[in-house]
């Protein structure tokens, strides 16, 4: 057992207790939640529901409650409006607006979240949390639960969460288990990234024997669109640049999504997402950048790697976070200058090595 092993499970014990032992339970994911965050957040909403119900428990389960527990889930985006992609999960009315959000929650636990500064306008609920949870697995995760449940390794926070359902003594249901299995398909990008290991199909295999349908996720998260999506992409792919040079010159393509070109075609910013997945494809560039402008007009950033730029660093270095080939960072200004600034970052930690 490694070190890192048996710091681990300190940790999943100190979390299993803190659980027990609350009567009241805030769980918030990352803002602009994507399949992972929420998801896995509503599949442990689902599960504490069940768990902490106390009355319903059978005196011979595995459950940590002591008492009864009251659920709060929410993210931190104002206006609060669930993605229209996440809609079809089984959980919504779970859900509330960070409004009625505890200001000092007793026990808090957060999603899929790099930094706290990814909670949004729930940052200071957490900050004044007695227990934090953090359950994450970004290797840039800042470490700034009172718990930190942070597992690189794993392909999904989504992973963690069910390691965390199954530690509360709760059997896996259809809705739990379309929450985890979209945070899954959303983080492996449909079992095509490195990511995807044994362990993933296996977790996958068990989500799929309670019922869900895989191809239904599917077309939910990706196979749909308003007819004015062509619009946006036809404008986006219109300006794609090429930067040969970039990434210590194994290229680098980019474009944006700007708030006119939604605006023309009535889209929310949920709309920008996908654009990145075209970007990727492209063989003379290892990095693929989409800028995509909110509605405040700040540049919400999506890098990807092939394999040799690790973007996760270049993103760290511009106050942003994620992995090693998917990350992404916030920026103002042109778009052109906030191109430059990112090339400078990829030409630092893509210098060759030995070369620092
Ligand atoms: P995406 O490009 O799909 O929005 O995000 C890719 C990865 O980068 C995800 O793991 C996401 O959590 C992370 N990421 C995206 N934008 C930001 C950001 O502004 N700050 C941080 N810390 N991480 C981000
Ligand atoms: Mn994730």
């Amino acid at each position: 057992m490694t070190a890192e092993h048996t710091e681990l499970e300190a940790e999943w014990a100190r979390a299993i207790k803190a659980l027990g032992g609350a009567t009241e339970i805030c769980l918030a994911c990352h803002v602009r939640p994507d399949g992972d965050a929420l998801g896995s957040m509503l599949a442990v909403a689902h599960a504490l529901r069940t768990a902490g119900a106390a009355g319903r428990t059978p005196p011979a389960s595995p459950s940590p409650f002591t008492a009864a527990v009251r659920v709060v889930a929410s993210f931190g985006d104002r206006p609060f409006e669930i993605p229209r992609i996440l809609r079809f999960l089984p959980g919504a009315e779970l859900l509330s607006p960070p409004d009625r959000f505890p200001e000092r929650p007793q026990v808090m636990v957060t999603f899929d979240a790099a930094s706290a500064d990814r909670l949004g306008v729930l940052e200071p609920s957490a900050a004044a949390a007695e227990e934090l949870i953090v359950l994450d697995h970004h290797p840039s995760n800042t470490r700034f639960g009172t718990v930190n449940l942070i597992d690189e390794a794993a392909a999904a926070t989504a992973v963690l969460a069910f390691e965390l359902i199954g530690r509360l003594g709760v059997g896996i249901t259809r809705d739990m288990a379309l929450g985890l299995y979209a945070g899954l398909v959303t983080d492996t990008g449909s079992f095509k990234y490195s990511s995807t290991s044994p362990r993933v199909h296996e977790m996958a295999a068990l989500l799929l024997r309670t019922g869900i349908e895989p191809g239904a996720v599917a077309r939910e998260l990706w196979d749909r669109s308003p007819f004015g999506f062509l619009g946006l992409l036809g404008a986006a792919l219109g300006r794609a640049r090429l930067e040969p040079a970039a990434a210590a010159g194994r290229g680098l393509v980019w474009t944006t999504v700007t708030r006119a070109d939604r605006a023309a075609h009535g889209l929310a910013f949920e709309a920008a997402e996908s654009v990145i997945d075209v970007l990727r494809r492209i063989d003379e560039a290892d990095v693929a950048v989409v800028l995509k402008e909110d509605d405040d007009g700040c540049w919400q950033v999506s890098a990807r790697s092939k394999g040799q730029a690790d973007v996760g660093r270049a993103c760290v270095a511009l106050g942003g976070g994620g992995h090693r080939l998917a990350a992404g960072f916030t920026a103002s200004g042109p778009a052109s200058d906030v191109i430059a600034a990112f090339c400078r970052q990829l030409a630092i930690v893509s210098a060759p090595a030995g070369g620092r």
